[in-house]
């Protein structure tokens, strides 16, 4: 039975028959023991939806009860195909560009934050906007913009294409070069190397961006910037519980989508621990032959993958065979952000 978006699931241990024991494990004790018939299923802690997303979807569904259907998302509201089929449901309708949406639609941009041409291609036409972007990315266009007004050109340290660099790119007066990795940083040409700022994308690894900070601090050793405090605290969390899941695993799957930065670096990190480390969509992509000679699996999955993927896929991990599930210790996060004034403002003026 699927779980809705934005309710805590239960963790148990499950068995081959179906029977819930144990809620999640406490933080000190010694993982238990595996049987040698059992597939011992660790999950990582935290994992799945982060503020953001849940702060997103949820604006959705209130557009959706405040307004009525349609509601005209632009984009993909966060990077997950189950989250966008379960609004398309719903009445909302994904588009590519402003220009797609009718006159008088009511207008969504997606979590991931659009340009301010984007905003103002809808503003000109008077389209009801409800910005989902995430706090925490706007956060980092104001950073990029305060450089800016500082006469500082700005390194915009992401993966070129990516919704969140466009749209941070496009927030940024003068615009921005965009690095990726340290051997970007020599091809550099900037106006002043005296008066540089860098920003960063919020799902980049932490430990890349740190070599490519390092670079840049190298050539330009004037360059101000966040350090690698612009990557969003869900993201650090789920690395850090990614990496420590690894240690214990043979295989670790990552459920989550395969344009979602955050959930390809949490298959980086167990890669790049030498486990072997898959990024799935859901159960139906788990191939039976990663299994082989398996005795722990480990699963996470990435800031925009709902709880029920991962509940779906331990279900899917029964039919070879006795499992059992615990959920590592890990960091409880009570993050909330608040939504969209636009948003009060339409639901009060809609009693
Ligand atoms: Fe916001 Fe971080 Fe979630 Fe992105 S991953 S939506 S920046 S909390």
């Amino acid at each position: 039975m699927p779980f809705p978006f934005g309710q805590k699931v239960p963790i148990f241990r499950w068995r081959a028959s179906g029977r819930p024991h144990f809620p999640e494990m406490g933080g000190d004790r010694p993982l238990a023991k595996r049987s040698d018939k059992t597939l011992r299923v660790l999950l990582a802690k935290p994992r799945g939806f982060c503020a953001g997303v849940e702060r997103a979807i949820e604006i959705v569904e209130r557009a959706l009860d405040i307004y009525g259907p349609p509601v005209y998302v632009r984009h993909e509201i966060v990077h997950n195909q189950r989250v966008v089929e379960t609004l398309r449901a719903k009445g909302a309708v994904f588009v590519e560009e402003v220009e797609d949406i009718p006159d008088g639609g009511v207008t969504v941009f997606s979590a991931h934050g659009v340009s301010e041409a984007v905003e103002n291609s809808a503003k000109v036409r008077n389209l009801p906007i409800i910005d989902a972007t995430c706090p925490l990315v706007s956060k980092v266009h104001k950073e990029g913009q305060n450089h800016a007004r500082k006469n500082r050109e700005v390194i915009l340290i992401g993966h070129e294409g990516h919704p969140e660099v466009e749209g941070t790119q496009g927030r940024i007066p003068g615009g921005v070069y965009i690095v990726t990795s340290p051997e970007d940083v020599p091809k550099l040409t900037v106006r002043d190397p005296a008066r540089l700022a860098y920003i960063t994308q919020t799902t980049l690894s932490v430990d890349d961006t740190r070599d490519v900070i390092d670079a840049l601090k190298q050539r330009f050793p004037d360059i101000v910037g966040p350090d690698v405090k612009d990557i969003c605290y869900a993201t650090q969390n789920r690395q850090q519980s990614a990496r420590a899941l690894a240690a214990h695993v043979d295989l670790l799957l990552v459920v989550g989508a395969q344009n979602s930065s955050n959930s390809n670096r949490l298959r980086d990190f167990g890669a790049a621990m030498g486990v072997p480390s898959y990024l799935i969509d859901d159960a139906d992509s788990l191939n039976p032959s990663w299994l082989d000679g398996v005795s722990t699996v480990g699963i996470t999955a990435g800031a925009s993958a709902p709880e029920e993927l991962v509940q779906e896929l331990v279900k899917r991990l029964e039919d070879f065979g006795e499992v059992s599930v615990e959920e590592l210790s890990g960091v409880e996060e009570s993050v909330i952000f608040k939504l969209p004034r636009e948003l009060a403002d339409a639901a009060r003026a809609a009693e």
